[in-house]
């Protein structure tokens, strides 16, 4: 059986700094899984990695493998696998010599070095590759060595840090693909840091959510998708109408005041204040008959299969994701619904 990776309340502020960079970050990461640590720039996702990996020291907290503490146990005698978004490969070794750079230090034998940094090199797809030096190799073929390199002495855990952000988007999205590959087959331990949350859905089997060096939230990206615990995170994970409100009691029972109409509440909610969110793919262009409220069109923006709309209803602007083949027919006053079950309200 696979052991399981645990962080407990680990804690780092910089020297000088006025906030703390990482506060009590505890979490049990699945064994055989990817991880997706997703926040913006600073959120302490660089941080939080450094320490699990061992290259930054905690103030507190611990980092435990299995049964084995690992909190005061060098970076090198981990045995997790590190890739960072620069590719830090040696530029005077070939991609083959770059591979087998951390089978050397760990002492296996040249014949076994090579036919492993052959075998590593197949799986990353670039054997074709194996004697060229770094600076002729592209970004993408630069991080497969990397990523190679990281595999190559089969590690407990994989860490990576925003691993294809110097890509640029083409490439990106084949590593991407070819990473999601990667990963689902070998049933690593992964801890996959980026600020980019399509990366995140996509690559990530569970997500946790950094935000001012905190947990916001972690669970499955559908869940998180579909019910996050804050604005913070419904704003960050898609596109998303948050507001403001009021649960209140009318003669027909609970309902939500928002700015743009009263709503029955849906169940869970409770009276008192609230925040309420609607997905632009919950908002749909009804039949005149049918409309809930009307909105002015502000701007339309073509996007293949759907259009998004830019919505204005009294001083709240609104999203909306329309399939593209339905008419805007009356852009001052276009009559909308929220679709069933497209109303998310927390208290
Ligand atoms: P992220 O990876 O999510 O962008 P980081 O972990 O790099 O975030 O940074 C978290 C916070 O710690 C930020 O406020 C950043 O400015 C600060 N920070 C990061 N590295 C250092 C450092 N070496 N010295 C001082 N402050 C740092
Ligand atoms: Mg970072």
């Amino acid at each position: 059986m696979m052991a399981t990776l645990t962080v407990k309340g680990l804690n780092k502020t910089y020297p000088q700094a006025a906030e703390a960079a990482v506060s009590d970050f505890t979490h049990t990461f699945a064994p055989g899984r990817i991880t997706a640590l997703l926040g913006p720039s600073g959120s302490g996702k660089s941080t939080t990695l450094a320490m699990i990996a061992g290259l930054l020291e905690p103030d507190s907290g611990s980092v435990t493998f299995g049964d084995e503490d690992l909190t005061r146990v060098l970076a090198e005698r981990r045995e997790f696998g590190i890739v960072f978004q620069s590719y830090a490969l040696f530029p005077h070794l070939s991609a083959r010599e770059n591979v087998e750079f951390g089978l050397r230090v760990r002492g296996i034998d040249a014949l076994e070095r090579r036919r492993r940094a052959l075998e590593m090199l197949e799986l990353v797809r670039i054997p074709q590759l194996a004697e060229r030096r770094p600076a002729q190799l592209s970004g993408g073929e630069q991080q497969r060595i990397a990523l190679a390199r990281a595999l190559a002495f089969k590690p407990r855990v994989l860490l990576m840090d925003e691993p294809l952000s110097a890509l640029d988007a083409k490439l990106r999205d084949e590593l991407r693909a070819e990473l999601s590959r990667l990963l689902g087959e070998l049933g690593l331990t992964t801890i996959y840091v980026t600020h980019d949350q399509g990366e995140a859905m996509s690559l990530g089997h569970e997500l946790v959510i950094m935000h001012r060096g905190r947990i916001e939230q972690c669970g499955t990206p559908s869940d998180l998708y579909r019910r996050p615990s804050s604005p913070f995170v419904a704003g960050f994970l898609g596109s998303a109408n948050v507001f403001e409100g009021e649960c209140a009691q009318n003669g027909k029972g609970l309902v939500v005041r928002l700015p743009f109409g009263e709503w029955r509440a849906p169940t869970g909610a409770t009276l008192g204040r609230c925040w309420a969110m609607v997905r632009p793919e919950q908002i749909e262009v009804a039949a005149p008959a049918d409309a809930q409220f009307h909105a002015r069109v502000e701007s339309a923006f073509f996007l293949g299969g759907h259009t998004r709309l830019h919505l204005r209803v009294g001083e709240t602007t609104l999203l909306a994701d329309v399939p593209s083949h339905v008419p805007i027919v009356s852009p001052e006053a276009l009559p909308l619904r929220v679709r069933d079950g497209g109303l998310y309200v927390q208290n």
